[in-house]
C-alpha cells in the first residue's frame, strides 16, 4: 500500500507519496559533528516511497544491522509538479510543513562511505522515513522564523532553526527540481541540525514545530 501524506486535521492529501528528496548537510554544526566539510552545493539523495511511514505508529527500525541514528528534519509537502523551478515557484508549490526522521544505519553508512560506495541501504530502507501529519499552508511562511525540536525520554536532543539552514527552503527546493522532477505528494526533507545519535530502543520521542505541531511516538523495545 502506498503512503498517503495527511494534514493535521486528518484530511488525506489527494496524491500518494512518490519519493522523499533529502539533503545530506544543510546545517554547518551537523556537518562539523560528523567531520564532514560544509558543502558548496547541496548533497542530495532520495528515499523511496516504501521508506515513508506514519510517525503516529511506533517506530520499528532494523536494529540488528547496527546503530540506527535519529535525525529530525523539517519536512515539506509538495503540492504541484516542479521541474527546473525558480525559488519563487518552488516556494509557492509547498502546501504543508511537518517533521520527518531521516533514520540512518550509521555503522553501515560509515563502512560504505569508507569504501567510496553509495550508502543507499543505510538511508532508504523500509520505514527509514517516519513522517508527522502536515500543517496546511495557505501562504508562504517566514522560513527563518520556523523552529523545531526533538526530545528523547524528556531530554532535549535536537533543535533546529530555519535561519540556520545553509540552503534556505526556496533555494533548496528549486535546486532539487533541477535534478529530480517533484510531483504532488512528494516530500522534501531539509537536513538535520546537530545532536544526532543512536535511537534507544523503547524510547519515547516528542517532537514540536512552531505553528502548533506536537507529536509523541515510541520506539519498539
Ligand atoms: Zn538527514
Amino acid at each position: 500500500m502506498r503512503f498517503v501524506p495527511r494534514f493535521t486535521d486528518g484530511q488525506e492529501f489527494p496524491h500518494a507519496l512518490g519519493k522523499v528528496v533529502c539533503i545530506g548537510r544543510n546545517y554547518a554544526d551537523h556537518a562539523k559533528e560528523l567531520d564532514n566539510p560544509v558543502p558548496s552545493e547541496p548533497l542530495l539523495f532520495i528515499k523511496p516511497a516504501t521508506a515513508a511511514v506514519s510517525m503516529e505508529e511506533v517506530i520499528d527500525a532494523p536494529f540488528s544491522r547496527g546503530e540506527v541514528h535519529y535525525e529530525i528534519e523539517l519536512a515539506l509537502l509538495i503540492g504541484e509538479e516542479l521541474s527546473h523551478a525558480t525559488a519563487d515557484e518552488a516556494e509557492r508549490a509547498i502546501v504543508g510543513i511537518g517533521l520527518g526522521l531521516d533514520l540512518t544505519l550509521r555503522d553501515v553508512q560509515t563502512r560504505l562511505k569508507e569504501k567510496g560506495h553509495p550508502w543507499e541501504v543505510a538511508k532508504a530502507f523500509d520505514g527509514a522515513c517516519p513522517l508527522t501529519p502536515f500543517l496546511p499552508l495557505s501562504r508562504v511562511p517566514n522560513w527563518n522564523a520556523l523552529s523545531f525540536q526533538l526530545e528523547i525520554n524528556g531530554e532535549p536532543r535536537q533543535h533546529g532553526e530555519g535561519s540556520d539552514m545553509l540552503f534556505p527552503v526556496p533555494t533548496l527546493v528549486a535546486e532539487m527540481s533541477r535534478h529530480f522532477t517533484l510531483q504532488p505528494g512528494d516530500v522534501v526533507l531539509t537536513g538535520t541540525p546537530s545532536g544526532v545519535g543512536p535511537l534507544p530502543r523503547g524510547a519515547s520521542l516528542q517532537m514540536t514545530l512552531t505553528g502548533g505541531l506536537e507529536i509523541t511516538t515510541r520506539v519498539v523495545e
